[in-house]
């Protein structure tokens, strides 16, 4: 895992971003802390293993059905996993704290709420997909890395008891 400083990646108000190992980060690299470095680190491992499945899939399909230069597309195939678990979550009820935004406001209220509301919902499908989850239930524990089981964020596709709000 290397850290790279800079000014412009992530966007938003994210500080750390990970792709295939190489950690993108605007904060100054000697203010990263532990926790941060291990929680990239399981990232690390996820989108390894999400880049063998995708290889083994698409070596059996180009032998197949399709071209070669289909392997070319390779590297993308973690971030496309990612984004489908963060999409899945988005549309996946319970919608969080609806209540919390809407209720007992008048309509033009209401109307006002929605930009917020989606924000919170767009962030808690960031925290409840099951990479993130995995990553943020273990970034605690300096062992989990190097003992995690393979394909470990498996486990938290369904959701436990313990989703936010649900
Ligand atoms: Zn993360």
């Amino acid at each position: 895992m290397k850290l790279i400083y800079n000014k412009w990646i992530p966007f938003g108000n994210f500080g750390l971003m990970n792709v295939l190992g190489l950690v993108f980060t605007k904060i100054p690299i000697d203010k990263v802390t532990k926790r941060s470095k291990r929680h990239e680190g399981t990232h690390t491992y996820q989108q390894y293993e999400l880049l063998a499945i995708g290889a083994i899939v698409s070596l059996v399909l180009c032998n197949f059905y399709a071209s070669w230069w289909y392997l070319l597309a390779l590297p993308i195939v973690p971030f496309a996993i990612y984004a489908l678990a963060f999409f899945a979550e988005l549309l996946r009820p319970p919608y969080h704290n609806a209540k919390e935004f809407f209720e007992g406001k008048c309509f033009c209220d209401k109307v006002k709420a929605v930009p917020a509301w989606f924000a919170k919902i767009w962030l808690d499908a960031y925290r409840d997909n099951c990479f993130e989850r995995e990553a943020y239930a273990n970034d605690d524990n300096p062992e989990y890395n190097s003992t995690r089981p393979a394909c470990g964020w498996f486990c938290y596709i369904i959701p436990k008891k313990d989703r936010k709000d649900a």
